[in-house]
């Protein structure tokens, strides 16, 4: 087969990672031929699934720092595109019912190390430290670090609308959410107004070699590309990519789903900042519930020991009246699907699941469990993980070839870094000190890998 066209840099696929690795490449680096390619809309797969949430809250110094060099590009992309994807910075609420978080506390010490460490501030009821709560959304004027509240009167008076039982809450500051969509949708303009270039068609096969020799299917036909430089930016297909390459890469796909709803009862305050439950979830089913769930493999597990981590947040801003509703509870990886509508794990009870979980926190939703909102959206997609929830960025182990992918549920808030690490890979530039241990080369580093994985979090949310 003749080549159609030789370009330096071919990107597959056009979800968040690919725009954003293109988008570095183009306006960083001033690279021209690169060309982006995907079988969808762009930003239409699990890039349309996403809650657009972000912190820079992690288990771990590696990915604080990764996830604060990222906010720290979307910081920029706000100021020079005048906010023009919503950029908001109410933070994340974690709550506990427990009295003793000392724990906790010393997790936020050992993620943030160096980095805001002097910024966790705890207030109790005798030190009272100057909280502000968020009032405004602005993410220009919202504070660093983290308060630590431990004063019940003072998380009842800035969270009237949270659970009474909530003895403890961590508000991290740098967090919030975005429009991913538009923030894509940006980066799409400019990567158009730097020279890069898009078409729509599915790859096929590559065939290794100086260059690479990439067929894509199109409408009208197979077009033969070569290519200098393949990023894999394929989601939860860049193991089929990489499989064109013969590599295999350890990420797994995990389904995770969500909810939308139209809150017409104005159940949840539009000034609550992401919300989660930190407590293992307990349903208090009636015994005629558990009679009728325990009969049914779909539905027994649900009267077992069920993990924390229900959230809830308002969305569309001070004047909407949406909210989502999330809970990340499979851990049973599956190949991915193509048609994400019709996903056979969609769980059909996950709206009523997910209600139920989140009403411990917010007592408030509890008028929605029986009486469900007529208008909501029930929808999933998958986060491609690997085992220590870290992602694979840089180089793909053969010349040539690289990976923006494994981003897992943090893709959205982790894209802007996540494309500026893989542009700075392609062309030699500057690296962070953390660049090898997000590549395939932390594997090779057993010191790095047997701490995480005697981790007793992945940051999973
Ligand atoms: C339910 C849910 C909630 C989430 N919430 C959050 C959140 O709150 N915050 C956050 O930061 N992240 C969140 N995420 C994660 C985030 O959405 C993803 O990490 C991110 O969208 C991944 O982007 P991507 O570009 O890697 O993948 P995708 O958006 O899937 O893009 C991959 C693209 O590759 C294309 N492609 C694949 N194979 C080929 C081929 N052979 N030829 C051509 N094109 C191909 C696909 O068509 C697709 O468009 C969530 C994810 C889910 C599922």
């Amino acid at each position: 087969m003749n080549t159609d066209s030789h370009i330096e840099i071919l990107v597959v696929g056009a979800g968040v990672a690919g725009i954003s690795s293109a988008y570095y490449l183009c306006t960083r680096y001033a690279k021209a031929s690169v060309l982006l390619v995907d079988s969808r809309q762009a930003m239409s797969f699990t890039s349309a699934q996403s809650g657009d949430n972000y912190r820079n809250w992690w288990p771990h110094p590696t990915m604080a720092s990764f996830t604060n060099d990222s906010i720290d590009l979307m910081d920029e992309l706000a100021r020079e595109s005048s906010n023009v994807f919503n950029m908001t910075r109410r933070g994340y609420v974690l709550a506990t019912r427990e009295d003793d978080v000392d724990e906790l506390v010393t997790d936020l010490y050992t993620g943030y190390r160096d980095a805001e460490a002097d910024d966790i501030r705890v207030h109790t009821v005798a030190s009272g430290r100057g909280y502000t709560a968020p009032e405004s959304e602005d993410w220009s004027t919202a504070p660093r670090g983290v308060d630590v509240l431990s004063d019940t009167r003072l998380i009842k008076n800035t969270f009237p609308s949270l659970s009474k039982d909530i003895k403890n809450i961590l508000h991290i500051r740098r967090a919030g959410d975005i429009s991913g969509q538009q923030m894509g949708q940006y980066m799409l303009g400019e990567i158009k107004s730097a020279g890069g270039r898009r078409l729509t068609g599915t790859v096929r096969g590559i065939e290794s070699g100086q260059p690479f020799l990439v067929d894509v299917e199109c409408a009208d036909g197979v077009q033969r590309i070569a290519a200098d430089i393949v990023v894999n930016a394929a989601g939860p297909f860049a193991g089929h990519i990489a499989g064109m390459l013969d590599i295999d890469l350890p990420i797994k796909n995990i389904y995770q789903q969500k909810i939308a709803f139209e809150d017409k009862l104005g159940a949840v305050p539009r000034q609550l900042p992401f919300s989660i439950d930190l407590d293992p979830v307990e349903f208090g089913w009636s015994d005629e519930e558990r009679e009728f769930l325990k009969d049914d493999s779909e539905t027994s597990w649900l009267l077992g020991d069920l993990p924390g981590g229900a959230h809830c947040r308002p969305d569309g801003g001070d004047n909407g009246n949406w909210v989502k509703l999330g809970w990340a509870f499979n851990h049973e990886a599956s190949s991915a699907q193509d048609d994400l509508a019709n996903e056979t794990r969609m769980h059909p009870m996950y709206p009523e699941i997910v209600m139920r979980a989140a009403k411990r926190l917010n007592p408030s939703l509890t008028q929605y469990v029986d009486d469900f909102p007529t208008r909501f959206s029930h929808y999933g997609g998958y986060y491609p993980m690997t085992r220590e929830n870290w992602p694979l960025i840089g180089p793909m182990g053969i010349d040539g070839a690289f990976i923006t992918g494994a981003l897992s549920g943090f893709g959205s808030m982790s894209a802007c870094g996540a494309g500026a690490l893989c542009a700075a890979w392609i062309v030699d530039g500057d690296l962070p000190n953390y660049a090898e241990q997000l590549s395939l080369a932390r594997y090779a580093n057993p010191k790095l890998m047997t701490e995480l994985s005697n981790a007793s979090s992945t940051g999973v949310l």
